[in-house]
């Protein structure tokens, strides 16, 4: 996969899923933007990262926030002058069954999980539409395809990213520019090892493949998607389940 001189932002990637993306882009040259709302873990990531060789640097970045989204793209676009690759990676939980689910809850998971990735697209679209390049990729997840108890706020903004990522597919597909997905089942993060141990057992005898998945198994998918020879896919949800959903 040739990404000479390709710059990529990666939202939340200060840790967890969008760490191991932007290590992935790091390993083959992409120069990076870290843009997390932890700004102290996306200026560690980013400076770790540049060791590699490439550059990389770290951004304070709410992406539910529409005067800091396009604040910061413009200080991207100002330090890298390119915008090749975004990843939408930044997501919360705030589980709870529906009836007790309090309306905050519900809206600030909508708010990062997916009006951010709309506003974060949208600035990003400017810059690649000019250059009639870009790659997009959403990080929806397997809760979109199958529910899950608990997350009906989750589960509501990670199948809104999905009629999201087929409508900026349509969209912007005379650009150059490819929109797609992806969806992980359960990966071993932060935001799952809070699950108790019961849950954790549950969840994986439903799994074909018998383990949850790690951080590079996403990412691998995501640098595929990312790659100038992924031009033909566009509009599509890879799923990185280990066959949980099928
Ligand atoms: P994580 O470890 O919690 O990392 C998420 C990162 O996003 C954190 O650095 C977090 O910062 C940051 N973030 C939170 N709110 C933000 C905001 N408003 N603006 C910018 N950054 C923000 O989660 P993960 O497990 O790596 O998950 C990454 C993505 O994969 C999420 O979209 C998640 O929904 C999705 N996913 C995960 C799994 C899984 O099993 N882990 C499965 C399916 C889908 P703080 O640390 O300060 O909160």
């Amino acid at each position: 996969m040739d990404f000479k001189g390709q710059v990529a932002i990666v939202t939340g990637g200060g840790r967890g899923i969008g760490r191991a993306i932007a290590g992935g882009f790091a390993k083959r040259g992409v120069n990076l933007v870290i843009a997390d709302i932890d700004s102290d873990m996306a200026v560690k990531t980013a400076s770790y990262l540049s060791a590699s060789g490439i550059k990389a640097v770290g951004m304070k970045l709410d992406v539910s926030n529409p005067e800091e989204v396009k604040k910061v793209f413009s200080e991207i676009k100002m330090e890298f002058n390119r915008i090749d690759i975004l990843i939408n990676n930044a997501g919360i939980t705030r589980d709870g069954l529906m009836i007790r689910m309090k309306d905050e809850d519900w809206d600030s998971v909508i708010a990062i999980n997916l009006k951010g990735v709309f506003l974060c697209l949208r600035e990003a679209i400017k810059d690649m539409s000019q250059r009639r390049y870009g790659r997009i990729i959403n990080v929806s997840s397997v809760a979109a395809f199958m529910g899950n108890p608990g997350q009906a706020n989750y589960s509501a903004s990670k199948a809104g990213i999905v009629g999201l990522t087929k409508t900026a597919a349509k969209e912007y597909a005379s650009r150059g520019i490819t929109v797609n997905a992806v969806a992980p089942g359960f990966i071993k993060t932060a935001m799952t090892d809070v699950l108790p141990e019961n849950v954790k057992e549950e969840m994986r005898k439903l799994i074909p493949l018998g383990r949850f998945g790690t951080v590079e198994d996403v990412s691998n998918a995501v640098i595929f998607l990312a790659s100038p020879e992924s031009g033909y896919i566009t509009g599509q949800v890879i799923h990185v389940n280990g066959g949980m959903y099928m």
